[in-house]
């Protein structure tokens, strides 16, 4: 598992010559380790390495770790799509939530994060490459969403989040992640601050910090290739 050490290093690298490249501060960017599908014992090594912030896609399997390691200092993530019928359980396991796209899920989450726990972190996912069946909140609705989340007490608005499909080379994903972006840029002028652009993958990071992502989801160039899920 001294692999995990050796990647999550790689990874810092990379995040570290992208920003130099593009003339940023490398505590600009933050790294999030995507453990979906990998047990704790994953986990904890990712973590002896020094990671802390965890980002899980499936609900179920991520608050059973959440249970099993609630003895680390952990921040925990959810990066994966949110139904109705599973707010509650994030709300009350998870530290933050990259993938809310619509009012309905932002009262639940508001309504049902226990009293005892700090303001869930909330980002707005936003559908930056267009395809209607997709995930996230077509950009000229953002603004309308977020007015909406900043007078739900129990969250606390951070930024926004997009998954656009693998772009053909590093110039097509800038342009993809520049859009995503000019939506950051629009809230923030609009008056609702907004300190996180969650973007960037194994695949991506560079161009996403390139276009001025502040944290980035890497899974596989830390744990390795995922088991198809079944
Ligand atoms: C799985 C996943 C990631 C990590 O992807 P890798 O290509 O393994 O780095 C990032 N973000 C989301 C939303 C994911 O589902």
């Amino acid at each position: 598992m001294t692999m995990i050490a050796e990647n999550l290093h790689r990874v810092q690298a990379r995040i570290a010559q992208a920003c130099t490249q593009a003339g940023r501060d490398a505590a600009t960017v933050s790294l999030l380790a995507v453990s979906k599908t990998f047990g704790v014992e994953w986990v904890e090594a990712a973590f002896a390495a020094g990671q802390t912030a965890f980002g899980e896609n499936y609900i179920q399997e991520a608050v059973e770790k959440i249970q099993l390691l609630r003895h680390l200092p952990l921040q925990w993530h959810c990066i994966g799509p949110v139904q109705s019928n599973k707010t509650r359980l994030v709300a009350e396991h998870f530290d933050w939530v990259h993938t809310v796209d619509r009012l309905k899920i932002a009262q639940r989450l508001h309504e049902q994060r226990p009293a005892h726990r700090m303001p869930l972190n909330i980002c707005i996912q936003v559908n930056v490459d267009g395809g209607t069946t997709k995930s996230g909140v077509s950009p000229p609705d953002v603004l309308a969403l977020a007015r909406e989340v900043v007078q739900l007490p129990r969250l606390r608005l951070r930024g926004l989040m997009c998954i656009p499909e693998p772009a053909p080379d590093f110039v097509a994903a800038c342009a993809v992640f520049q859009s995503a972006r000019a939506v950051f840029d629009a809230v923030n002028a609009a008056g609702i601050a907004l300190d996180t652009l969650s973007m960037g993958m194994s695949a991506d990071l560079e161009a996403a910090v390139a276009s001025g992502s502040t944290l980035v989801r890497v899974g596989s160039a830390i744990f390795g290739e995922r088991a198809p899920k079944v």
